[in-house]
């Protein structure tokens, strides 16, 4: 394909037929001399790249990272070697806040342009009446999800590295996720919602243009979460947010930036009492951490 624009590069060829077959990572097919053109994955949904093809009479062999195997032609299908379900994917986790961001409001209260306005580069976060910040509680949460996810073959990457330093601004987590081409991004946060309002909430982008390619797909991730999070966590639907756990927000950089599949999770009110004894639990952190991992591995289709 030499000279011709590429969105992807070429990962495998295959001889057949008096010519050769040029195979692009998102499944793309590319017939060169007399070798038959029997179909590609090209503009299909793939949540893990093709890594190989093969050629036999009458048609071809895709193979995924995962050890998918997609047919063409009259090529017989003989099954596939299970691999782990989240291979070949990538999924940003972002974790709210910082923990050193109230020791630099001049660096955190910058505005930055969030896509349709401007908007302060982050915030402090909220915290419990006992003082159990949300930074902690969304460091901790992002750290047994890493290692549930990478434990399924997932690559994770974080926006952040400590919970200790300041930032980065909301723009820049959500670069980090469009920089990465992830398959899925996940902003973690705990509200600081009204005293008497219990539960969770997805919060999911509005399109404004920069993001509208991954609405429909944001839409899907939140309502993967949100079946997760009710069906694992014992943490109800919030009371004062959104409809049966979904709100759709056009005034937050991290989604109004977005160019991959990303949504908000508000894993509980922080101002509540019952939501706060057990959010500050590692237990149901973990479980917490459990439910986002399984909304992310139903969402992939792992
Ligand atoms: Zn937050």
């Amino acid at each position: 394909m030499g000279a011709k624009p590429l969105n992807r590069p070429i990962v495998a060829a295959a001889a057949t037929g008096g010519g050769y077959l040029e195979v692009a990572s998102d499944g793309g097919v590319f017939a060169f001399g007399g070798a038959p053109y029997d179909g590609s994955m090209g503009g299909k949904p793939l949540h893990r790249p093709i890594i190989g093809a093969a050629a036999v009479a009458g048609g071809y062999y895709l193979l995924g990272s995962d050890g998918g195997v997609f047919t063409f032609g009259t090529a017989p299908f003989y099954g596939t070697a299970p691999g782990p379900p989240l291979a070949g994917t990538t999924i940003v986790l972002d974790p709210g806040h910082d923990g050193g961001n109230g020791a630099d409001p001049a660096y955190i209260n910058q505005p930055i342009w969030n896509g349709v306005e401007e908007e302060a580069c982050d915030t402090v976060g909220a915290e419990t009446a006992g003082g159990y910040p949300e930074n902690l509680f969304n460091w901790n949460v992002a750290q047994y999800l890493r290692a549930d996810l990478v434990a399924q073959g997932a690559r994770v990457i974080l926006t952040r590295d400590s919970n200790t330093g300041v930032g980065p601004c909301v723009n820049e987590r959500a670069a980090i996720g469009n920089e990465a081409e992830a398959d899925a991004a996940v902003s973690i946060h705990a509200d600081g919602g009204p005293v008497s309002g219990r539960g969770f909430a997805v919060l999911t982008p509005v399109a404004d243009g920069i993001n509208n390619a991954v609405v429909p797909a944001s839409d899907q991730l939140g309502t993967a979460l949100r079946d997760a999070f009710v069906a694992r966590t014992g943490m109800p639907t919030s009371t004062y947010d959104g409809v049966d756990g979904l709100q759709p927000r056009s005034d937050l950089g991290g989604l109004n930036l977005t160019t991959v599949p990303k949504v908000l999770i508000e894993c509980a009110n922080m101002a509540n009492a019952t939501d706060a004894s057990l959010l500050v639990q590692p237990a149901w952190q973990q479980q917490a951490a459990a439910a986002i991992a399984a909304g992310l591995s139903s969402y992939l289709g792992g």
